[in-house]
């Protein structure tokens, strides 16, 4: 390995050795992109790669808050600011009793090579808190926005640092937050928070994005390597937003999704996947999907037992991930290999361990990296500030067209740059050094900041 990348990589272990999974994405980014430091000398002098691996800034903060009881609960805040090479600092808020600093940094780190994937001018960050808003009454949610937005106002602004949703932040909590922030700023900023309501400034096709464009760059990626999605049977982690939309556009694509889940278990159904349901259970009545048996008794429901996600020992063409990070570990990999998958496509951010991200890559299975695949969501958001900057809304199809445009354009240049580097088809690593040259050359142009 090449010594600078090798000093690097032990240098962060050495600081952030409790910092798992930052660690993981830091490897998996620096691991693929030797050829390119191999070339350019000037990037070690620039520091470049100690750079690009330290955020901008870290902030945390006191979230307190009363529940329906009158209790006072307090949570912790997180924004990671982490790069603003080219653009103001964009990614989503998770509200998970999971976030920590390690999983804040490694989303925006992350988040900073995707949005330099879309062409758009988005730096890159991440943020939320440990708050779980499973089981919260409606009251409770605005109350906890309320308070996280009451700190969380003084570091963003349009043209600073734009929010979004993510796991557990969906249009309900955007929507909370937005309303306190203007009530603060007493202003009305459109552009500080994206993923917001139609009828306050939201963009058509922004909720459909992340799903819709995870299956435009899979169907490319397909068609490339000379297969097609009609007929094809798929299985489909999660059931939150990513998930709902990319099973709307599997099958408008002609896929059959026979398997969806959530924390809890995963639902087979091999007649398809009735998504209106999925969408009743999940969308309005925040349920589990287990209730799924109850109208469709002759489905089967798999309880989650252990590590092992049930949903990937499901016989399936095309898998998508579209849950969590870390939910498909080299166990499911083998057991998808096994049992023929073809193709894997990345939904959710770093939902593939390195293990099984490196076993699929071996058994040529192709693979649709999350910074690539999962840019649509993001990439929407950009063309909703634009919306918001210009008071003027483009129709569902005009934002469909831009978001399909954007993702062929992506799994281009994945594609160019694997084969460019002599590893064809290998889109993880194409991704990685697309992005990773877009930014170092920013980053040499603006100097040493
Ligand atoms: P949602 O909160 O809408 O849905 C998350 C889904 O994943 C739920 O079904 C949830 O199940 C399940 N899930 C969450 N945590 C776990 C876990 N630890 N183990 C198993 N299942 C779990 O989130 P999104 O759909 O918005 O996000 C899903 C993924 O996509 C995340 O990785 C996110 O970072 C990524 N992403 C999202 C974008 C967006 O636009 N929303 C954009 C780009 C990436 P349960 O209900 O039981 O908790």
């Amino acid at each position: 390995m090449n010594e600078y990348l090798k000093r690097v990589i032990s240098n962060i272990e050495k600081r952030d050795s409790h910092e798992s999974e930052y660690l993981q994405a830091i490897k998996e980014v620096l691991c693929s992109i030797e050829q390119i430091l191999d070339k350019h000398p000037e990037y070690e002098k620039a520091a470049i790669l100690e750079r690009m691996t330290e955020p901008e800034r870290i902030i945390t903060f006191r979230v307190p808050w009363v529940n329906d009881n009158g209790e006072v609960i307090v949570n912790r805040g997180y924004r990671v600011q982490f790069s603003s090479l080219i653009g103001p600092y964009k990614g989503g808020l998770r509200f998970h009793p999971s976030v920590n600093q390690s999983i804040m940094k490694f989303l925006g780190f992350e988040q900073i090579f995707k949005n330099a994937l879309t062409g758009l001018p988005i730096g890159g960050a991440k943020g939320g808190s440990d708050f779980d808003p499973k089981g919260k009454s409606d009251n409770e949610i605005m109350r906890f926005c309320q308070s996280f937005m009451t700190e969380l106002y003084r570091h963003i602004g349009q043209d600073v640092d734009v929010p979004a949703g993510d796991i557990g932040v969906g249009a309900r909590e955007i929507g909370y937050l937005f309303g306190q922030y203007k009530r603060i700023r007493n202003a009305y900023e459109g552009g500080v928070l994206t993923g917001k309501a139609i009828c306050y400034g939201g963009s058509l096709a922004r909720k459909e994005a992340t799903g819709y464009g995870l299956l435009f760059y899979v169907r490319e990626m397909l068609k490339t390597n000379g297969h097609d999605l009609n007929g094809k049977i798929v299985t489909i982690s999660g059931s939150g937003n990513v998930a709902i939309y990319a099973c709307e556009k599997a099958t408008a694509f002609g896929a059959k999704v026979v398997g969806m889940s959530d924390s809890n278990g995963c639902i087979y159904d091999k007649n398809g996947i009735d998504l209106p349901l999925i969408k009743q259970i999940k969308e309005v009545k925040r349920g589990r999907i287990k209730e799924y048996l109850r109208v469709h008794p002759e489905s089967e429901y798999i309880e989650k037992t252990s590590d092992d996600s049930p949903i990937w020992g499901i016989k399936t063409d095309i898998a998508l991930p579209c849950a969590t990070q870390n939910e498909l570990n080299l166990n499911s990999a083998k057991k998808l290999v096994e049992n023929g998958v073809i193709a894997v496509g990345e939904g959710a951010n770093m939902p593939t361990t390195q293990e099984a991200l490196d076993y699929f890559i071996e058994k040529g299975i192709l693979v649709a990296p999350a910074k690539a695949a999962n840019a649509g969501g993001v990439a929407t958001s950009a063309i909703e500030m634009s919306q918001n900057s210009m008071r003027y809304y483009y129709t569902f199809e005009e934002v469909e067209n831009k978001l399909e445009k954007i993702m062929i354009n992506i799994f281009n240049a994945c594609n160019e740059n694997a084969e460019k580097y002599g590893c064809p088809k290998n889109y993880v690593a194409g991704a990685n050094m697309a992005a990773f040259q877009k930014l170092a050359d920013a980053m040499l142009a603006q100097g040493i900041v």
